[in-house]
């Protein structure tokens, strides 16, 4: 059984395959080199798709069993009106001011930003606001899509981390914007929790479809 991982995002690749802990698991840029898959969804769930399918047009007449798994995902911010969302990849790319952000009055991305840049543009719009913190949470969609024992196989499976973003210190070494997460129940930032595969959004997801495979695979 070959897994694909329908991601180019080294940190999110690593957080995957420690979550699902099966052999075999690589990036797909490993099979397939560096093409890029533009994701113009409107949603998590699109976005998660849309990855899906590119891998799948390429997978074409690969021999053997194989699962394609796709994780789009992001941070939801209750202040910002829910932003950056399906943008938090690209968050620091908008060029809008406060209102238009919470409006979702802007041009879309199409570049990702670096993590750092990605922060900043948080701290910044929470420093316009004048607040310390806001609700938040990190949602994460599943896409599936694979064949095992000449059987298609396909699924979605979600997952949420609720908690807060804080006005607080940058960690360059951390994943997306862990730095500035405080999950429900805890004292401290993600990137500062060793247990967050096993709490997490994408942990909730994976979890999930690990019951759907179940004896499948
Ligand atoms: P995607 O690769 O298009 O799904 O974009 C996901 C983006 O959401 C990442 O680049 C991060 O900015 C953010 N994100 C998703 N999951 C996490 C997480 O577990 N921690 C921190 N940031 C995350």
């Amino acid at each position: 059984m070959q897994i694909i991982l329908a991601s180019a995002n080294i940190k999110k690749i690593k957080e995957l395959q420690t979550i699902l802990n099966f052999e075999n698991i690589i990036g797909y840029q490993e099979i397939f080199g560096d093409f890029k898959i533009v994701e113009d969804g409107k949603s998590f769930s699109e976005n998660a798709w849309i990855k899906v399918d590119a891998i799948k047009e390429r997978v074409g007449d690969m021999v053997g069993d194989y699962l394609i798994i796709a994780d789009d995902s992001g941070l939801c911010v209750e202040a910002l009106n829910g932003m950056p969302s399906i943008y938090s990849a690209r968050f620091a790319n908008i060029k809008a001011d406060l209102k238009n952000l919470m409006n979702k009055d802007f041009e879309i991305p199409n570049k990702e930003a670096s993590d750092e840049e990605n922060n900043l543009k948080l701290l910044q719009y929470l420093t316009q606001l004048g607040i310390q913190e806001s609700r938040a949470k990190f949602v994460c969609t599943i896409a599936m899509y694979g064949r095992v024992r000449g059987e298609k196989l396909n699924g979605e499976f979600f997952g949420e981390l609720k908690g807060r973003v804080v006005v607080g210190k940058l960690n360059s070494q951390a994943f997306g914007y862990d730095p500035l997460f405080i999950p429900d129940g805890y004292a401290k930032t993600l990137d500062q929790i060793k247990e967050k595969n096993s709490l997490s959004h994408r942990y909730h997801a994976l979890e999930k479809l690990k019951v759907f495979i179940g004896d499948k695979i």
